[in-house]
């Protein structure tokens, strides 16, 4: 998708400082972490958002906590724990419409998010 900022990481034209790169997924550093450790997992394929999964898109989720887990144990997160989140449109606070797991950790979290 030619306007994406994710989409344009995918492709190499935006920088980013990436964690992971497979031919599928990326995951990188959030520009303005919210924690010590704070990643965004991505599909290279662009998908909107959570709003938009089709029956086959469910491996693109088991992939990126399969990623997630992953990463949250190489950034020592384990057994200290951690959090996941997929925000879903303006009222789930979504400012960039490629689907992205966020992970979050190295700090203390608070609940309810705000
Ligand atoms: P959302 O609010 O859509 O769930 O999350 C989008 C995330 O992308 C935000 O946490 C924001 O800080 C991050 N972000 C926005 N622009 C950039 C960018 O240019 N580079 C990186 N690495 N992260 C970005
Ligand atoms: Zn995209």
């Amino acid at each position: 998708m030619e306007s994406c900022l994710f989409c344009g990481m995918v492709a190499g034209d935006i920088p980013c400082d990436k964690v992971y790169e497979d031919d599928s997924y990326l995951a990188f550093r959030d520009i303005n972490p919210q924690a010590p450790v704070h990643l965004l997992i991505i599909p290279k394929r662009h998908l909107a958002s959570v709003a938009d999964l089709d029956p086959a898109d469910a491996g693109v989720i088991g992939d990126l906590a399969v990623i997630g887990s992953r990463l949250a144990a190489e950034a020592g997160l384990n057994p200290g724990g951690f959090r996941w989140v997929f925000n879903c449109g303006d009222d789930g606070g979504q400012t960039v419409p490629h689907i992205h797991l966020h992970l979050l950790g190295g700090r203390r979290l608070g609940w309810p998010p705000g």
